[in-house]
């Protein structure tokens, strides 16, 4: 789960990392009154979930309440990469001398937590690691063993801040950056630009803060802040169905069992010459059931122009499934063509339910390929 830019700083705060104070605000009025409790100058952002906000006009610099306003009015309804603006911060202004990056993520190679320590923040860091990949110091943390101290300094020092009270500080956040990041059994946490004011002091200026899904049973106050009318309504449909769906932009419905099969079936029909429409996973079970849901929410989406069903099974069986698909046509009404192709456990006995009941608008194809071309062909 993404969290906004205001929920990772709210996150941060707890655990002592300095942040800006700000408002949340829905309309011009709210960002206005905002300021004025605020007062001084202040910063209006865009909260979607997309990095790049700044560039994109999402996020502005406002001298007074009126001109947050104004500003405020400017950003709502902005689409920022496809993410259209709803909610803002208001957050006080900071004065900026430098800009630095720090962020923590898994390192899946090495099985364990990295940090990332750059000079060279407020800019994409895949950026900074390809134009100067030795100005961003990088450190594994051993998760057994835990965050030590000595393991800060040499970010510090590979990252190049020299000045100590600059050092003083970094080290600090960095500690609490890697307790925060534990706590909330966190994949990300990134701050760009951690930045360096005038004075001297070093706050985070943004947040990116993903939380592991698997482990939102633990942080019922996180998983509250899940806001489903920022997702594709189709996807919140799924979640709510317990079906594992991503929305792709082009017109083949994919199905398939197991998040390795199904992906593999989004790249043949991209060789087949189509486009898929989306990603979605049975999973292991294949019952009748968990199949009706997931051609409920394939269906929905009306840029899909034919279905592709691919099962391979093993322990879900193909007659359950072909039963499933017969329920689903009974259930739902599918106005697309199917093509299925079952392979595996009890295939012989799936394929022969599907012949013998011999659904109009329904194909089954011996082989992947054959498949994957003949949905192709049917989207056309
Ligand atoms: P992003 O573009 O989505 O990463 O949004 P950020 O929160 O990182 O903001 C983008 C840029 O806006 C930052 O890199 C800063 O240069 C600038 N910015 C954000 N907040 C402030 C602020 O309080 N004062 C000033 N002077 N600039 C800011
Ligand atoms: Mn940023």
């Amino acid at each position: 789960m993404d969290l906004y830019e205001y929920q990772g700083k709210e996150l941060f705060k707890r655990y002592g990392i300095p942040v800006s104070e700000g408002r949340l605000a829905t309309s011009p009025e709210e960002a206005r009154a905002a300021a004025e409790e605020l007062g001084g100058q202040v910063v209006v952002k865009a909260q979607v979930l997309t990095g790049g906000r700044g560039k994109a006009g999402g996020v502005k610099l406002a001298e007074d309440p009126r001109d947050a306003e104004q500003k405020a009015r400017d950003i709502l309804g902005l689409d920022i990469n496809g993410h259209v603006v709803h909610k803002l911060w208001i957050e006080r202004a900071s004065d900026i001398a430098k800009e630095y990056y720090l962020s923590i993520t898994f390192d899946r190679g090495e099985k364990k937590p990295l940090f990332m320590l750059t000079t060279q923040g407020g800019v994409e860091i895949e950026q900074v690691a390809e134009e100067s990949p030795d100005a961003l110091a990088r450190l594994h943390v051993d998760a057994l063993e835990g965050f030590q101290p000595y393991q800060g300094r040499r970010l510090i020092y590979g990252a190049g801040i020299e000045d100590p009270d600059e050092q003083k500080q970094v080290l600090a956040i960095i500690g609490k950056l890697y307790r925060c990041f534990v706590d909330a059994d966190a994949m990300l946490c990134e701050i760009n630009p951690l930045i360096v004011t005038p004075q001297g002091e070093v706050k985070a200026l943004d947040s990116k803060f993903t939380v592991d899904d698997s482990a939102l049973f633990r942080h019922a106050d996180v998983a509250a802040w899940r806001d489903t009318s920022a997702a594709d309504p189709l996807e919140a449909f799924a979640r709510e169905k317990g079906v594992t769906y991503v929305k792709l932009d082009g017109e083949v419905g994919i199905l398939g069992n197991g998040a390795g099969l199904s992906m593999s079936t989004v790249d043949v029909v991209v060789v087949a010459g189509g486009k898929p429409a989306n990603f979605c996973d049975l999973g292991g079970g294949g019952s009748a059931e968990g199949v009706v849901d997931a051609l409920e929410v394939i269906t929905r989406d009306p840029q899909v122009r034919s279905i592709f069903f691919n099962i391979f099974g093993g322990i879900t069986r193909c007659d359950e499934v072909a039963r499933g698909i017969l329920e689903a046509l009974d259930r739902i009404e599918i106005n697309v063509p199917i093509v299925v192709r079952l392979d595996g456990t009890n295939a012989e006995e799936g394929r022969r339910i599907l012949a013998d009941a011999a659904p109009p608008n329904l194909y089954v194809e011996p082989t992947m390929l054959e498949a994957a071309r003949r949905a192709v062909e049917l989207a056309k």
